[in-house]
């Protein structure tokens, strides 16, 4: 099966730092991969340079085949690639349909001559992704009197709006609750089943990843040093040595 992204050779300095050495990996659809590693490891360097916030300095992410390096954020996210925040962003003052409303709208993007339609339109299309992430009920209340957690499924739609291929979430379960973090993990496995997308995520909590990664890749000091099913990784000595200094 041909992958959704390959990566390969990616490389990043900051300075005289290597942030980024050599990193390779391949993710297909329907797949949910955790990036992982101790602090300073290069993770979201990683990510940035997937998503184009950075520029690589060598090395090639391809996705469906189209080289993204050196392209700027707004068209790899043209291309497919959506992403959520470690720190939830929502218009507070606006409606959570309202919040997804504007995400379909700018994914419409110039078909603006649809606008005496689009309100009811996109109202509806709102309302069916809500539903998808369990937010329905709460479309009329405004985004900044909900609960963290239901602003992280919020995101979730916003995103979903765009239809990405694939989905960059940098650690989606930061700043929630324990026993909330199961559910959007589920909820996300749903949405990547239902639409067949990939998701390249990075996560803090080992017991997130190891409930709901396929596979895991872990970096240390920029380099990639394990690779495979949950189970194999946490056997790993070299990923026990990484992060348990054993
Ligand atoms: P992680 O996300 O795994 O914690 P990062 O990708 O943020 O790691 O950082 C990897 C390395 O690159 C670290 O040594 C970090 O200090 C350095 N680094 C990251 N971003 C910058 C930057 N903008 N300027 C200088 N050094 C950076
Ligand atoms: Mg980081």
């Amino acid at each position: 099966m041909t992958a959704l992204l390959e990566v390969r050779g990616l490389c990043k300095s900051f300075g005289g730092v290597r942030a980024v050495d050599g990193v390779g990996f391949a993710l297909h659809a329907g797949e949910m991969l955790a990036l992982i590693g101790p602090n300073g490891a290069g993770k979201s360097t990683t990510f940035d340079m997937v998503g184009g916030q950075l520029r690589a300095d060598s090395g090639s992410v391809r996705l469906g085949g189209v080289e993204l390096v050196g392209r700027r954020p707004r068209d790899i996210w043209r291309l497919g690639v959506g992403r959520t925040f470690q720190i939830a962003e929502t218009f507070a003052s606006l409606t959570v349909a309202q919040n997804v409303q504007m995400a379909l709208l700018s994914h419409a993007g110039r078909v603006f001559s649809m606008w005496r339609r689009a309100a009811d339109f996109q109202r509806g299309q709102a309302l069916d992704l809500l539903d998808q992430v369990g937010m329905r009920a709460q479309a009329d209340r405004p985004c900044g009197a909900l609960a963290y957690g239901d602003v992280k499924r919020v995101e979730l739609a916003v995103a979903m709006a765009h239809a990405p291929r694939l989905l960059l979430m940098d650690e989606p379960t930061a700043g929630m609750a324990p026993q909330e973090r199961g559910g959007l993990m589920a909820l996300t496995r749903r949405l990547v089943v239902e639409r067949g997308m990939a998701v390249l995520f990075t996560e803090h909590s080992m017991d997130v990843v190891f409930a709901h990664a396929d596979r895991i890749i872990v970096l240390a000091r920029g380099q990639l040093i394990a690779e495979g099913p949950p189970q194999a990784v946490r056997d790993d000595p070299r990923v026990q040595a990484v992060y348990f200094g054993s």
